[in-house]
């Protein structure tokens, strides 16, 4: 395989845990809307068949004629794939339940694992200039998400401070030593965020002092709190940066973003 990697393209993002309801996809939305605001082009692609990043990001079921499994499997041109969402900056190649049996089709194709990787390094994407591309993993460790992570410069793994919650991180880790193994040497950790943290609940603070130890510097000093106003903000079909954008969610949001345009040694806005 020629190196078609490119310094200069998007950064590609892989929001991954196979756990559910961790926070991956309130994290892909908003992350995305923070990095939007801060002057980025960010492309979210959806890659779990339940779809929830499309709804949060404002696309029905009925606007998406193409997607993520057109993306993989089909020769749709971008211009057809890529939406436009309500949020500046913000673009979407959505989901729906069609993806879950891409998981089963592609096993029989010689490059099942390559296709996103291969799709997102099209000539036709240079054109869109996109800053970041994030990608909404499903909640398992499936062909869907080695897609993902093949495809990706990095993974940003959500956290959900609860109990067990380190413990599911090993096989994702190990997920990700395979795949540098195989398929992307250059795979790193954009690092892990602490997601739904309680300041006043002890097994929050314990999960945080955990991870802290046994991860160091990959746990990203912002955390994102529990606040209902990032659970209610998808029903508005809007991030909470722009439903409630005065929120303790939307400013850990900005926060995480800052985070990451700086490891990535781009200054924020
Ligand atoms: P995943 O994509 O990992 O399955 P989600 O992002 O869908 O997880 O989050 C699971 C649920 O938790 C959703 O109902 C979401 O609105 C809620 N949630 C996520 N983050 C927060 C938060 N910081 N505060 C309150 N609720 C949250
Ligand atoms: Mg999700």
């Amino acid at each position: 395989m020629s190196d078609l990697s490119r310094p200069f393209g998007p950064k590609i993002i892989a929001v991954a845990n196979q756990k559910g309801g961790v926070g991956k996809t309130t994290t892909t939305i908003n992350l995305g809307a923070a990095l939007a605001e801060k002057g980025r082009k960010v492309l979210v692609i959806d890659l779990d068949p339940q779809g929830n990043s499309s709804t949060g990001l404002g696309i029905d079921p009925e606007q998406r004629d193409y997607t993520t499994y057109d993306l993989l499997i089909e020769d749709v041109p971008l211009g057809e794939l890529i939406l436009s969402t309500e949020t500046p900056g913000v673009f979407l190649i959505p989901a729906t339940v069609d993806l879950s049996s891409a998981d089963i089709e592609l096993v029989a194709n010689e490059k099942r694992s390559f296709l996103l990787h291969d799709a997102l390094r099209q000539v036709g994407m240079d054109r869109f200039d996109f800053d970041f591309i994030l990608v909404d993993c499903p909640p398992s460790l499936n062909l869907l998400t080695v897609n993902a992570m093949v495809a990706a410069h990095s993974v940003l793994v959500p956290l959900q401070s609860e109990f067990f919650a380190l413990e599911g991180l090993s096989q994702l880790m190990l997920t990700i030593r395979e795949v540098r193994q195989t398929a992307n040497p250059d795979l790193r950790i954009e690092g892990v965020v602490l997601t739904m943290y309680d300041a006043r609940n002890n097994l929050s603070r314990q999960v945080e002092e955990d991870a802290r130890e046994n991860l160091g510097d990959l746990v990203f000093a912002t955390v994102i709190p529990r606040n209902v106003r990032v659970s209610e903000a998808p029903s508005f079909s809007q991030p909470v940066l722009a439903y409630d954008t005065l929120s303790k969610g939307a400013a850990a949001y900005r926060s995480l973003a800052d985070e990451i345009l700086q490891k990535n040694n781009t200054i924020a806005a």
